[in-house]
């Protein structure tokens, strides 16, 4: 498995964020990780980047163990970020090269060009972030982790800030990756779009998983679902429906 979370704990203080967690994510899968604000999502994503160390628990990157082994683990995996911090002396060229030549990455110019025109970042190579809109500085960001091979790519709220027509380009490229077989975890609250692009959806609640499978499993699980909707599934299984069977 590309990913593998056993029985992960995160634990604030005295909250517990992320409560006894386990789930596994193969090559090419690309997991929608959904659920309400202050789930949990943004701190099991960061735990599983290796930002976070894990209160309990075990996070595995293609086998390797992120707290035991982490130079390996985090070799292969990029990490997105939702919030766009760049550094505000390079341009968007130098952010590229820098993690290009800290990861090690042959052929360059080739793969930053097809990026940046993928992106639609062509013509910004050499503005500093703070003459960059705040889509824009979101793109860079994904640029900088798809710069290098990574076999385990997570995005934490790609989409947020991107135009309509970004976000279908955003589409695009992660469906790609997960084509050229990346284990991909995504965090949205675009549910359409998370229907759209995964091959199966995690849904948490106040740090616990309450649903595991593809959209049409959940469907079928969740009273009175059926047929439905990622959406009338999410306000279901998280008690919010406006209209319970
Ligand atoms: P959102 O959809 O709003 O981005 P999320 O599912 O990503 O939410 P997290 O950011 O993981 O949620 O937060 C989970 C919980 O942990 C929240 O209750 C939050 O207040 C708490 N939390 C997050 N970071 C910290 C921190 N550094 N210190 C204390 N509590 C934190």
């Amino acid at each position: 498995m590309s990913i593998s979370v056993e029985r992960l704990t995160r634990v604030y203080g005295d909250f517990i964020a992320v409560d006894d967690l386990s789930f596994e994510v193969a090559p090419g899968e690309i997991v929608g990780l959904i659920g309400p604000n202050g789930a949990g999502k943004t701190t099991t994503l960061r735990s599983l980047a290796g930002i976070l160390r894990p209160t309990s628990g075990r996070v595995r990157i293609d086998g390797h163990d992120l707290v035991g082994d982490p130079l390996e683990a985090k070799r292969r995996l990029a990490f997105m970020p939702d919030e766009p911090h760049l550094f505000e002396y390079l341009t968007v060229d130098e952010h590229l090269r820098l993690v290009a030549r800290l990861y090690g990455v042959d052929d360059f110019e080739r793969r930053a060009r097809a990026l940046v025109n993928e992106l639609e970042l062509a013509g910004k190579e050499r503005s500093l972030p703070g003459a960059l809109s705040r889509g824009m500085r979101q793109k860079v960001v994904i640029a900088c982790g798809l710069v290098r091979d990574a076999s385990v790519l997570l995005f934490d709220e790609p989409l947020t800030g991107l135009d309509p027509i970004g976000i279908r380009r955003m589409r695009e490229t992660i469906l790609a990756r997960g084509r050229a077989g990346a284990a991909i975890m995504v965090s949205s609250h675009l549910l359409h779009l998370v229907e759209e692009i995964c091959t199966r959806v995690i849904i948490m609640d106040r740090g616990r998983k309450i649903a595991d499978g593809t959209v049409a499993e959940l469907a079928s699980r969740a009273e009175g679902a059926a047929g439905s909707n990622l959406e009338q599934i999410f306000l279901r299984v998280t008690g919010h429906d406006p209209d319970p069977p």
